[in-house]
């Protein structure tokens, strides 16, 4: 057996094809930036996660460091950011010159609320929540809170595309949402490219703006903007991507219900909780062992790929250190493994990976 934790050359034969045409049909076209895709791209998507408006960039960690400029963050401010994420969070926090504080997770890697809501000063202008491996942080407490004092909530839903929380999707909860859609995501283009949910029109049009050079028309710079425009040909591919949307989060679903069934029971091995739930993307299957640096190995050996999210808490890498104590946050980052979950597995894989982690334990 050969089980690659991710492989992208498995994207279906069918798929494929419609990709490669639209490729073509775009280079006969030559319209390479702006266009109709990024404008179908931006519409199909605010229908998805019944907002006004959706605004395309070039990816994730741009979207994140743009709603943080927008809300006017910078040096003096505080930003509270969870101990257990992708670096992405604390970097845009370090880039515009605020200072982050960082607060452990709840057992699941969400920022835990008890903790945020001990860290008040009166520097704490944000906090960026976000949604782990596809669960959610409890946004109503957390919104409801941050109102009470006046700190702005930045969703970083890297992770969370298609998960909801009471119906309401993730990325449309706080004062913005930050979206990607690097190869690996559950929506992933071919390439790099990512998204903005802004609620106040106001903040949205400067948005345009920001990603664009801070250019209101032509030649006509009001702002200090960047760069960070999608590219035409990403916005096209995540278009048919985002048709078979529905049906790869279907055999996710399967895929995660084997993963439960098979692999209950194990005394020293904790499921992530609440996945099988509609409101969970499933982006990631984390399971916990203490016997976790083990395990990795012996699965390579059977030929099974694994990955870590993440091996190293933020607050522990050199540029971010922070002397703080992050027990829940730290144990997580030395006990987690992501097993292979994605749509281009088959269930006979996912079958083959329990039962050789069963045989782990039991031997
Ligand atoms: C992927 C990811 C990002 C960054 O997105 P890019 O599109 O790669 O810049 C940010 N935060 C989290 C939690 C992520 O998983």
């Amino acid at each position: 057996m050969n089980i690659p934790f991710l492989d992208l050359q498995r994207i279906p034969v069918d798929v494929k094809i419609k990709l490669e045409n639209k490729f073509s049909s775009m280079l006969h076209s030559g319209v390479f930036s702006g266009g109709k895709e990024v404008e179908n791209f931006e519409k199909k998507m605010a229908q998805r996660l019944d907002c006004p408006d959706f605004l395309a960039c070039s990816n994730g960690t741009d979207a994140l460091e743009i709603a943080l400029r927008l809300l006017q963050i910078g040096p003096g401010d505080k930003v509270a950011v969870p101990a257990l994420t992708w670096v992405s969070t604390a970097e845009v926090v370090k880039i515009l010159g605020a200072d982050i504080v960082f607060v452990d997770t709840d057992p699941d890697g969400l920022i835990d609320l008890e903790k945020l809501q001990k860290t008040t000063s009166d520097q704490l202008k944000a906090v960026i929540p976000v949604h782990l491996y596809g669960k959610m942080v409890d946004m109503e407490k957390l919104c409801s809170w941050a109102n009470k004092n006046s700190v702005k909530v930045i969703e970083d839903n890297a992770q969370g595309f298609g998960s909801t929380l009471y119906g309401k999707a993730a990325g449309t909860w706080g004062n913005v949402g930050c979206f990607s859609f690097y190869p690996t995501k559950n929506l992933g283009a071919l390439g790099e490219a990512g998204g903005l949910v802004l609620k106040d029109q106001n903040l949205l049009e400067q948005a345009k703006r920001m990603i664009n050079h801070g250019q209101s028309s032509r030649d006509v710079h009001d702002i200090i903007g960047k760069n960070a425009r999608i590219d035409s040909l990403q916005a096209a591919f995540l278009n048919i991507f985002l048709d078979h949307f529905d049906h790869w989060q279907y055999l996710r679903k399967n895929y995660a219900q084997i993963y439960l069934d098979k692999l209950s029971g194990l005394s020293d091995l904790a499921l992530p909780s609440n996945c099988h739930e509609r409101s969970h993307n499933l982006h990631l299957f984390t399971i916990q062992t203490p016997e976790r640096d083990k395990l990795k190995p012996f699965l390579k050996q059977k030929g099974i790929g694994t990955a870590v999210h993440y091996p190293k808490i933020i607050p522990e890498m050199d540029p971010y250190k922070d002397d703080g104590d992050y027990p829940v946050a730290k144990s997580i980052s030395q006990q987690t493994l992501s097993l292979p979950l994605n749509p281009f597995l088959d269930e006979k894989e996912v079958v083959f990976v329990s039962d050789t982690i069963r045989r782990f334990f039991n031997s």
